[in-house]
């Protein structure tokens, strides 16, 4: 008897039965356009293999207008079509189906050639979109029905239109984007014409037994995006146009509020398609941040949705289903919604990975092969980069011992997952634990290791992790300093007036914690989350955005947050993140100063001066100063077991402090355990 009755109750879509309740959603990976077509059909194929019934590609671009970047992918060629054939072949030979994703980015394609139904650009793309005229809509349309009617041939089972996110689709739904005058603007039935069009000649055009997915934005969460009514006006209008499923679409990319961040709470849009499901005729899948098998479960229970769409847990871990479907659901990697591998990495033009699982989108060459001359290994340090390298070794069939001082596994993950928005990480920090156990390392906790402790090891990892660094401000002794592990650990009392010296990524945490002191984290409370930001129904304010705007608790205290460069603070934290945790301190009044010099710290505060010349000086009159000024490699084992003749490999923030991840200690690790 399954433990998950609801996701595992078979059901009917289209002309097909899936055994199950999960969509792998669609997600830019940038495999498609490596031109490695193994490659991509091993991605795929993993997944199918891992349990997964129904999974949708990246979007697929219907034209080179409309693609979201130059050179996305498509098919446009014979040889695409046989490319992608590749891939429907390897998955359905895995026993899955597969749909393609057709995206035309509209106004949000980074190139100068961009369409849109009006010129206006958005505020996240840096060109001007043309205004189409109507010969250039009927280009539109005929595209993306001739990129349907060739992914049928390629092999695939079905289409998603992407109708949401705030693409081409969905500008043409709303005024912000649609000034049109003509049948394609205006009232409520000229703007929905458009995508309605699109579904009835893609089903004309693919015949009735070829799944049609709709992604249908809810809560478009943009100033002036769609009402209720003009939702539920377009979802009847998309069945009868041909779709047999409604996916949910949360939010615009240009939304300034956060929709599958970490600090989202879970399943923390569910109750939006609850709404849909009330007057869809067909099934609806719901989506956003829905990471276990558990919060899946529950989702499905409640009836808020038919199917649940999960994303980048697929990329965390490729036999999700097959895990769940065991019992064995411990065993599943966690995504922790940290974007930081994949979307970050979609973003900055690299190819998408995953914090916690290197593997994703490297399988043909980054493989856990067992080993057939098995050798002892000692790891020592248990945080991300020790814990990988001793399961991914033991995994293989190497006898690891994992060596830490402290009285309990984590490292700086343990540190991460007591900031209000990272609880993800106490996830993550279990995971570990269990696989520990499971792949049979030897933990020795409470035990610094010593070179005379490892003489006895074939191999040594040395994965120290980092120590804080020493800023030198002079008067940093005071009892007033504090480091920023006794600031989250509670080893010293946090006044109510607070400087963070040092602005890098756990400035902000510590900003974060500080602020929300013991007031209840709103990403374990969805109402207050919702209030946090500013989101509402739909159906009482226009596009979910609540007429008061983002309503923050108070801060508990007040933090001045400082650094020396004179660039934006947090500028260099993640590309698709950042804004969030700028804007949430905003939302907590913290005080942002760039440009800093720390001149001296005395019991009154922090003494500071501003810029080369050393102007203004000021006090910064204040309890506690907390020291966030970056980490020093921790080498002392590694120097010392060098100098003893040995070679040990040294990884994670051990190796290099600078840049110190856990997305960098976790590959590296890996692909040394791997190797050995
Ligand atoms: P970091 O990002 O390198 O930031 C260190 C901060 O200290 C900088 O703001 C730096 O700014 C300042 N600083 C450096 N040397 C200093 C000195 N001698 N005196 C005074 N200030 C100094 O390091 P971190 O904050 O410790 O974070 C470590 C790593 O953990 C990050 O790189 C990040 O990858 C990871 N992390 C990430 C997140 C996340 O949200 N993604 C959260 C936590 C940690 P100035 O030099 O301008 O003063
Ligand atoms: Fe999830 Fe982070 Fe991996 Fe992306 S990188 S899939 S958000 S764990």
């Amino acid at each position: 008897m399954t433990r998950y009755p609801n996701l595992f109750t078979p059901i009917e879509l289209g002309a097909m039965t899936l055994p199950n309740r999960i969509l792998m959603g669609s997600m830019h990976t940038g495999l498609e356009e490596t031109g490695d077509w193994d490659r991509a059909a091993a991605y795929y194929a993993e997944r199918a293999e891992g349990g997964v019934a129904l999974m949708v590609t990246g979007g697929m671009a219907p034209n080179r207008e409309g693609g979201v970047f130059p050179g996305a992918a498509g098919l446009f060629t014979a040889q695409d079509i046989a490319n992608h054939r590749r891939v429907t072949d390897r998955v359905h030979a895995a026993g899955g189906r597969i749909a393609m994703q057709i995206l035309h980015a509209g106004r949000y394609a980074y190139g100068k050639d961009c369409v849109a139904p009006s010129a206006i650009k958005a505020p996240i793309a840096p060109f001007m979109p043309q205004a189409l005229d109507e010969a250039g809509i009927e280009k539109q349309i005929a595209d993306i029905v001739t990129a349907a009617e060739r992914a049928r041939e390629a092999g695939y089972d079905g289409v998603e239109v992407m109708g949401s996110e705030g693409y081409f689709l969905n500008q043409f739904l709303v005024a912000r984007t649609n000034q049109r005058t003509d049948r394609w603007g205006g009232s409520l039935e000229n703007r929905m014409r458009l995508p309605v069009d699109v579904v009835r000649r893609v089903r004309a055009a693919v015949g009735p037994d070829f799944l049609l997915i709709y992604r249908i934005s809810l809560i478009d969460l943009v100033p002036d995006g769609q009402s209720w009514d003009d939702v539920a006006a377009l979802a009847p209008r998309i069945e009868d146009a041909g779709a047999d499923i409604l996916n949910t679409g949360i939010g615009w990319h240009e939304a300034r509020v956060p929709t599958i961040a970490t600090s989202v709470p879970r399943a923390g849009f569910a109750w939006v398609s609850a709404k849909l499901r009330e007057i869809a005729r067909v099934p609806v899948i719901t989506s956003n941040r829905i990471n276990t098998p558990e919060v899946a479960e529950q989702v499905l229970a409640r009836g808020d949705a038919d199917m649940v769409s999960m994303a980048r847990p697929f990329l965390a871990d490729p036999a999700f289903v097959a895990k769940a479907a065991a019992g064995r659901s411990a065993e599943i990697t966690p995504c922790i919604a940290c974007n930081q591998a994949c979307l970050d990495h979609t973003f900055e033009g690299r190819m998408t990975s995953c914090l916690v699982n290197p593997r994703a989108c490297h399988e043909t060459e980054l493989t856990y092969t067992p080993t057939d001359a098995p050798r002892r290994i000692a790891v020592v340090g248990a945080g991300p980069g020790g814990m990988m390298a001793a399961i991914v070794a033991a995994q293989r069939g190497h006898h690891v011992t994992l060596f830490e001082q402290a009285d309990h596994v984590g490292g700086q993950l343990d540190m991460a997952r007591m900031i209000p928005g990272k609880e993800e990480f106490h996830g993550l920090v279990h995971w570990f634990e269990h696989e520990l156990e499971r792949t049979g390392v030897t933990l020795r906790l409470g035990q610094p290791a010593q070179p005379a402790m490892l003489r006895d090891y074939d191999e040594i990892v040395v994965a120290t992790g980092v120590t804080p660094r020493d800023p030198g401000i002079p008067g940093q002794d005071a009892p007033n300093v504090i480091s920023y592990v006794d600031a989250l650990r509670g080893g010293a009392p946090v006044g109510r007036r607070v400087a963070i010296v040092g602005a890098g990524g756990i400035g902000f945490d510590v900003a974060q914690f500080l602020a929300q002191g013991d007031e209840p984290s709103p990403t374990e409370d969805a109402a207050l989350w919702r209030r946090e930001w500013g989101v509402s129904d739909p159906a009482e304010f226009r596009a979910g955005l609540n007429a008061e705007g983002p309503q923050p608790t108070p801060p508990q205290r007040e933090i001045t947050l400082l650094q020396r460069k004179a660039e934006k603070p947090g500028r260099r934290l993640g590309k698709t993140t950042g804004w969030i945790h700028r804007m949430h301190l905003r939302m907590k009044q913290v005080r942002m100063l760039s440009g800093v010099n720390y001149e001296r710290i005395s019991q009154a505060g922090l003494h500071v001066s501003f810029g080369a010349e050393r102007s203004d000086p000021t006090l910064i009159e204040v309890d506690t100063i907390v020291l966030c000024t970056g980490q020093e490699s921790a080498r002392a084992l590694a120097d010392a077991l060098t100098s003893e003749g040995r070679t040990p490999h040294v990884i994670g923030g051990a190796d290099r402090a600078a840049e110190l991840d856990a997305k960098r200690a976790i590959d590296q690790a890996a692909r040394l355990a791997a190797s050995l």
